[in-house]
């Protein structure tokens, strides 16, 4: 089943809930620009997407991903869910994505920089700190950010660290940015805490992770200094499990030291099958799309799920979670903390103004919160619905806004 199809049947039953016309779902409903090119560097292949989802709300934004099995389908899903993200933040961004489909694991530093290099010679007209600016994602990082605004300013002849977000500080990035989707993350995951798991205490809270990236191991370690007990993590190659509580901090060292977590000691060796079926309170996705179909969400027994990922669980699944009851908070709210440091970011780079990282800091959690509240009030004021189509039906709004007010 492709993604975006899910999508799209997302996309009608918000519709029907939220009264949105025909034609406003059919203007929602198309990618504005879809840019390929099967990029040729050293004699090798490397299929490579840009894709602008909209650009109503201000210019395109989102990350690019290194993976063997990027698609167009996928990328133009999660350019979809950027732009509905960017919406929901209430942030001057229109939603887009980026992808190169290879394995960068195989791959050693000059390749890794060949390829980054030839993505942003191959979308430099394309990218611009006014047209579409990209991130990190999967497999990419800072140093992947650094080579890209290099090469594009190379190819435009100007400075422009605003063409890109996640940079190294010294480019003109910020330290925030760092954790900044673990932390928007686990703000959300308080708010939720709150309304849905009620008088207890963290220690009494048991915590599984899939995923122990930039994302899921910062957002793991927040949680583990709060006193959470996570009980489970993984990474591609396996999970491992403690009943008692992991101790996350070494196992963040751990990882670091370029070990795969299912090696951890104390604990028992899973497979992320088995975690993700584990009897948690809270589970959190944040590996990648699909982790969570019609063939395992019967076996699901979580009661809270938080998506750090982009797209981890389904519509079918997603059917079958809502009907048992779990809480899902959704990705589009709950990983929106990167994009919206990123454009603290790029509102810094554009004005040359430097901010002072504390109120950062304290206008990324006033945001989250308020995200959360705003679509809390939508789910309870329209009984019956999920926490996702609250959030689809905030973000569609805003977008219909502006596409109506450009009169298109
Ligand atoms: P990352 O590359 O830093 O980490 C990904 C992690 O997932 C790695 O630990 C990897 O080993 C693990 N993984 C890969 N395949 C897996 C599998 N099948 N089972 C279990 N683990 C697996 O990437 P990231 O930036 O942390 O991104 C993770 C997810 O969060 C993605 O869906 C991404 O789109 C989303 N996200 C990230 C950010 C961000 O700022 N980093 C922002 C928003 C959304």
């Amino acid at each position: 089943m492709s993604i975006f199809q899910d999508n799209l049947n997302r996309l009608t039953t918000v519709a029907a809930l939220d009264s949105i016309s025909e034609s406003d779902l059919v203007l929602l409903s198309t990618p504005a620009r879809v840019s390929y090119k099967n990029m040729e560097v050293n004699g090798k292949e490397y299929p490579a997407w840009r894709i602008l989802y909209s650009s109503d709300l201000g210019p395109g934004k989102g990350g690019i991903r290194y993976h063997p099995d990027v698609s167009e389908d996928e990328v133009q899903s999660l350019a979809f869910w950027m732009a509905l993200k960017n919406s929901l933040a209430d942030i001057p961004y229109g939603g887009a994505k980026g992808g190169v489909k290879f394995d960068p694991k195989t791959a050693d530093k000059a390749e890794l920089e060949a390829v980054s290099r030839a993505y942003a010679r191959t979308f430099a007209d394309v990218l611009g700190q006014d047209k579409d600016i990209p991130a990190p994602d999967v497999y990419t990082n800072s140093q992947i950010m650094s080579w890209m605004l290099d090469e594009f300013e190379k190819v435009t002849g100007r400075h422009e660290p605003g063409m890109i977000t996640g940079k190294p500080v010294e480019l003109g990035g910020i330290k925030l940015r760092a954790d900044a989707t673990a932390q928007g993350g686990y703000f959300v995951m308080q708010e939720a805490a709150k309304m849905f798991i009620k008088n207890r205490k963290p220690s009494d809270i048991s915590v599984a992770i899939q995923g122990f990236g930039n994302a899921g191991a910062l957002m793991a370690e927040k949680i583990f200094a709060d006193g959470y007990k996570v009980v489970a993590a993984s990474d591609s190659r396996g999970g491992i499990f403690n009943a008692d509580g992991l101790d996350v901090a070494k196992l963040s060292l751990f990882k670091a030291e370029g070990k795969a977590v299912e090696g951890f000691q104390p604990g028992a060796p899973i497979s992320n099958e088995v975690l993700l079926e584990l009897d948690v309170d809270i589970l959190i996705l944040a590996a990648l799309e699909n982790q969570i179909t019609a063939d395992n969400a019967h076996r699901i027994k979580a009661k809270h799920i938080i998506e750090l990922a982009n797209g981890p669980i389904d519509l079918a699944a997603d059917k079958i979670l809502d009907e048992a009851g779990v809480v899902i908070v959704p990705d589009i709210l709950a990983n929106s903390g990167g994009v919206i440091v990123s454009y603290f970011e790029w509102a810094q780079n554009r004005t040359g103004q430097i901010l002072d990282e504390e109120y950062l800091r304290n206008l990324l959690e006033k945001k989250m919160r308020a995200n959360w509240q705003r679509t809390y009030d939508v789910y309870k004021e329209k009984t019956g619905i999920s926490l996702r189509q609250a959030a689809y039906i905030l973000a569609v709004r805003r977008i219909l806004a502006a596409k109506h007010w450009r009169g298109r």
